[in-house]
């Protein structure tokens, strides 16, 4: 559900604003003093801001500018005079609409519902979906770098996050150690055979209830390791 935020001083045309959009099924707050909507504006999550012009604390003008240095959330300015229209537009602050008081409700909820969706296809067409491999309660996140173990995030090094990584995409696959050293450090690099070893008890004590025990990497005795399925 989208949530928007109204700053506007005038509490009878904020409420107005608040009633008609929740009736078209928003979520609705409301800031009446410039500053401190503004600091909402940049720490919360909205979908949408409704802004007045004249303000206590801070103005819209400046409101819409700090907003846009952060975020591309859409913004509707609301203004008391057709004059400062103008000036939004002059003064290119990124503001996506402007609408001028009086309004009817039925025309800002339009104005609303039209810039949500467009900012909606926006994000949906800007949004990757990230490389994620999750086995039996480990889930990796490849393209941000980050395991979740039960759904506790844990610390890994890259070599250690490459070996895991490589093991749990090529699960009930047995490699040696051989395989695997060449696998994940390059050639050049300094270390052996036993770097692996070190690697695999490193990554078992953050993934594995019981190291003695192992449900995730199995040691092949004589021959390396396999990631269980
Ligand atoms: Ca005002």
């Amino acid at each position: 559900m989208s949530r928007l935020l109204i700053i506007e001083d005038e509490v009878a045309i904020a409420d107005l604003e608040k009633d008609y959009l929740e009736l078209s099924g928003f979520t609705v707050e409301i800031e009446t003093d410039g500053t401190v909507g503004l600091k909402r504006a940049l720490s919360e999550d909205f979908d949408m801001f409704i802004l007045d012009l004249m303000l206590p604390g801070m103005d819209g003008f400046e409101i819409c500018r700090e907003i846009r240095e952060e975020k591309n959330t859409p913004i509707l300015m609301v203004s008391a005079k057709k004059d400062d229209i103008d000036k939004i537009r002059g003064l290119g602050l990124g503001a996506d609409d402007y609408i001028t008081k009086p309004f009817s409700p039925s025309e800002l909820v339009a104005r609303v519902k039209a810039h949500l969706a467009r900012y909606e296809r926006l994000i949906g067409s800007n949004m990757q979906e990230n490389d994620i491999v999750e086995i039996r309660g480990i889930r990796i996140d490849k393209t941000a770098r980050r395991v979740w173990i039960n759904g506790e995030e844990k610390q890994f090094t890259t070599k250690e996050f490459d070996l895991l990584t490589f093991l749990a995409e090529n699960p009930n696959h047995v490699f040696t150690k051989e395989e695997l050293f060449r696998e994940i450090w390059d050639m050049e690099s300094i270390g052996d055979i036993a770097t692996v070893t070190v690697h695999i008890k490193k990554i078992r004590e953050k993934i594995e209830l019981n190291t003695n025990k192992p449900q995730y990497i199995e040691t092949i005795w004589g021959v390396g390791y396999r990631f269980k399925m």
